[in-house]
């Protein structure tokens, strides 16, 4: 990654045009860190972690969209595993990783995350009717946007939404802030096909632990009031030019921290940022 924002004209900041859960999720943990990513563009390198969740997730929608219900097995899991590590290599993101394991290590680690998923539930059983789908929505001059790993089909036609998650369970008691942005794929998928899913489900893969919580009209009406609060949140902060960095336990992970003026006051930021 390149260490150094790109320089941008003083207090002129042009809001993004679009807003994911993930983005929305770093503007609550970070507004410094979201201006960073959402609004210089700043890639963020990939790393361990974030490469077996895009590998992991292939997997699955691989098998889900190319095997037939009642044909998929752990080893097409595998099989397709090895084809999105494939892919991972190609576009060089293995190559971007500074302490990369190699492939062996790697694709032995997401294996895990499979068998995870296999101790949970017999890919057999579920009707997926979307895997791995784009939505979106207006939001004020932008437009929002998520990405729905799974949505299932009850036989009474109820719909579920399914999340796969690579990384570690939240602890008790924080388990309400991870279902955030299933709120958001249940308004875009209430927008998409005009039915309000039933549940919520956070599928911890390595852990083989399934969070879940109900959804009505009433949850994805106050998610709709949340996102469009948030939105307006980011505009006034566009207009001012003010992404205030929020320093805390999760800087030891934020790819911006060598150039993060961390507890500066604000108005030294852009000074200390911007190129001249
Ligand atoms: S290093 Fe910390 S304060 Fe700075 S942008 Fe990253 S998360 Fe925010």
């Amino acid at each position: 990654m390149n260490a150094t924002p790109p320089a941008y004209a003083a207090h002129v900041v042009t809001p993004p045009v679009s807003l994911s859960p993930s983005s929305a999720s770093t503007f609550d943990q970070c507004p410094r860190r979201f201006r960073y990513s959402a609004i210089d563009q700043i890639a963020e390198p990939a790393t361990n972690a974030t490469a077996k969740g895009t590998a992991v997730h292939r997997s699955l929608e691989l098998l889900f969209s190319m095997i037939d219900r009642g044909q998929r097995t752990r080893e097409h899991a595998s099989k397709f595993l090895a084809e999105a590590c494939e892919e991972l290599s190609q576009d060089g993101t293995f190559s971007g990783i500074a302490d990369f394991p190699g492939l062996e290590k790697f694709i032995s680690l997401a294996e895990t995350s499979l068998d995870g998923y296999f101790s949970m539930e017999d890919p057999n059983v579920p009707v997926a009717i979307l895997t791995e789908t784009k939505l979106t929505r207006l939001l004020g001059q932008g437009e929002l946007r998520g990405i729905i790993d799974r949505v299932d089909e009850a036989p009474d036609g109820s719909l579920s939404i399914i999340d796969y998650k690579t990384g570690k369970p939240p602890r008790a008691g924080y388990e309400d802030k991870e279902f955030r942005a299933m709120r958001t794929y249940a308004l875009l998928l209430r927008e998409h096909v005009g039915k309000t899913p039933v549940s919520l489900n956070l599928y911890y893969l390595r852990d083989g632990l399934r969070l879940t919580q109900p959804c009505d009209d009433r949850v994805v009406t106050a998610s709709l009031r949340r996102t469009q609060a948030l939105w307006s949140t980011i505009t006034t902060s566009c207009e001012q030019d003010r992404f205030q960095p929020k320093p805390g336990p999760l800087c030891g992970w934020c790819a911006f921290q060598p150039f993060c003026p961390g507890d500066a006051p604000v108005e030294l930021l852009n000074t200390r940022i911007r190129r001249t």
